[in-house]
């Protein structure tokens, strides 16, 4: 499996990272090995200072296919979860700089927390219109709303899909929203969806 994650598509964070917003979906890839299971602590890694949490909706792929029209997209998924695309920000800026790849500061070990997926059906609500938030403690590190996605699921799919096959159990990031910042040895992160409690992380 694969897991397809999507940069700057909430306008308001491309805004907050000084990038402009795209013209068309912003692609890159994180391995299998990135995932964080909910249950275990995350370990800042030494070479980093200034990792940042990412909450986005994730979209579990259940139907293999390629070259997916916008229209037919909805079938290819029916579960959805939450999760963090943890990101070493200062290397990412360092990278960013030199025009190089970001799998260093997106692809490492722990980096894509994923935490319990829930069908649509049982939410009784369109993917396009979920509320999710990360909080630490009580406070609210990040709120995001499906709606506010400058490229929408089922167009997600269909772009990726015309270059890259999509197989059952991939997991698309689908972007964060505003409000990324870093983490502490000694957070706990918690992510919600519509309400309902999806992962929590103990940073280390
Ligand atoms: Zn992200």
């Amino acid at each position: 499996m694969k897991i397809i994650c999507i940069g700057r598509n909430y306008a308001m964070h491309a805004a907050e990272l000084g990038n402009a917003v795209p013209q068309e979906p912003v692609v890159f890839l994180k391995p299998q090995s990135a995932i964080l299971s909910h249950r275990h602590p995350f370990y800042i890694p030494p070479w980093t200072q200034d990792v940042h949490y990412e909450v986005e909706l994730v979209v579990k792929i259940n139907r293999l296919g390629k070259a997916i029209s916008e229209q037919h997209a909805s079938r290819y998924y029916e579960e959805v979860g939450l999760g963090i695309d943890f990101t070493a920000r200062d290397v990412q800026a360092t990278l960013k700089k030199q025009g190089h790849p970001w799998e260093r500061a997106k692809a490492f070990d722990g980096s894509a927390v994923v935490g319990h997926f829930v069908s649509l059906d049982s939410l009784g609500k369109p993917v396009d219109d979920l509320r999710f938030d990360l909080r630490r403690g009580e406070e609210i590190l990040q709120e995001g709303h499906t709606a506010d996605m400058l490229f929408h699921v089922n167009r997600l799919i269909s772009e990726v899909s015309q270059f890259m096959t999509l197989q059952v159990g991939d997991l698309l990031f689908t972007g964060t929203p505003s409000g990324v910042g870093p983490v502490h040895s000694g957070d706990r992160l918690v992510g919600s969806l519509e309400g309902i409690h999806m992962f929590n992380v103990n940073i280390k």
